[in-house]
């Protein structure tokens, strides 16, 4: 068996162009841009990265893009303030203060500290809170959970009544709400962690295997059902020796070139589950600024 492998680019894309119409209709109706506020603290390379692919994303969706670039030495009372500041702000419609924080700063209290209808990263607890309660329809989803459910039903459909589905971490960014939603569209779920017995033989129960550990190659073949669905989260950085000396390529939680020829469906990083984070935040955003003018957000 050879695998059907998701392109999570096309799905990203696909999930853009909603968002993009949304963003128009919105804007010729009702008069309103989507605004969107990234606070970056520091100078992390990686963390630019993301911010910068987030505003320009922001910009090609046709929102009001704002980029608050704070240095590193900010305070927690700086940067407390800001949020105070884009909270109050009627033409932001999302806040995203992008994780992690330098280590003199504590993200809980601005992670809370957003109003929860402008949490477009899903973090606060209310948003979580209707996740657990199984509200999803009024709340914040967050983005690579909710990029991931993407793919689960477009594969299986919106109900997934009779599939187990095991994931293997346990998370509060990923890992729970992940469990969470999918118990929400009626699969039996296991949420394994560093403490599970028996690993393997937990994953080889399940129809659609959902890896967020942070582990390289962990998953191997022979801890797959033939034919399951296995969405790879993971984002690790192993040395590239072939590239060149001091040279990296990012690969997953699952052994992909294994699992390939036991999956009935497999997603690939880079290229799976990455863009639909980005994806799920622009369709976030667009939700967060339907309703703040009282108008039925789209479903993604
Ligand atoms: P995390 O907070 O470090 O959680 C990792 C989870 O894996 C924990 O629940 C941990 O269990 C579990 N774990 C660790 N070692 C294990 C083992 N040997 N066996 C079974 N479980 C084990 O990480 P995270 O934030 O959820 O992220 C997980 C991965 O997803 C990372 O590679 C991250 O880069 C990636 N990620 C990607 C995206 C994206 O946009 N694609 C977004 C978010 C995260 P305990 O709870 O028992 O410690």
């Amino acid at each position: 068996m050879t695998a059907i492998i998701i392109d999570g680019k096309q799905t990203a894309a696909s999930i853009i162009e909603v968002v993009k119409s949304a963003a128009a209709s919105l804007k010729s109706e009702a008069e309103v841009k989507p605004g969107l506020a990234v606070v970056i603290v520091g100078d992390d390379p990686a963390s630019h990265a993301y911010v910068g692919a987030k505003s320009k994303m922001a910009k090609e969706c046709g929102f009001n893009s704002v980029q608050h670039t704070l240095p590193q030495a900010t305070t927690q009372e700086e940067l407390a303030n800001l949020v105070r500041t884009l909270n109050a702000d009627a033409s932001i419609h999302g806040i995203l203060v992008q994780l992690p924080l330098p280590r003199h700063l504590d993200s809980d209290p601005i992670i809370q500290s957003i109003l929860p209808e402008k949490d477009v990263d899903g973090l606060h607890v209310v948003n979580a809170g209707k996740v657990a309660a199984g509200d999803l329809d009024s709340g914040l989803v967050s983005c690579t959970p909710a990029g991931a459910m993407v793919f689960v039903r477009r594969t299986h459909g919106e109900d997934l009544s009779g599939l187990n589905a095991v994931v293997i971490g346990r998370s509060n960014l990923f890992g729970k709400p992940m469990s969470l939603l999918l118990l929400a569209a009626n699969a039996t779920v296991t949420t394994a962690h560093s403490r599970t017995k028996d690993l393997p033989a937990v994953c080889r129960n399940a129809d659609i295997l959902v890896a967020a550990v942070g582990r390289p190659g962990m998953v191997k073949a022979d801890w797959v059902k033939p034919g399951a669905t296995v969405i790879d989260v993971g984002i690790n950085r192993v040395p590239a020796l072939d590239k060149g000396e001091g040279k990296f390529r990012l690969v997953g939680d699952v052994a992909f070139a294994e699992l390939e020829k036991v999956a009935g469906v497999i997603t690939p990083v880079p290229g799976g589950v990455g863009p639909m984070t980005i994806a799920m935040l622009m369709a976030n955003t667009v939700i967060a600024a339907y309703r703040a003018v009282c108008r039925v957000p789209p479903k993604f």
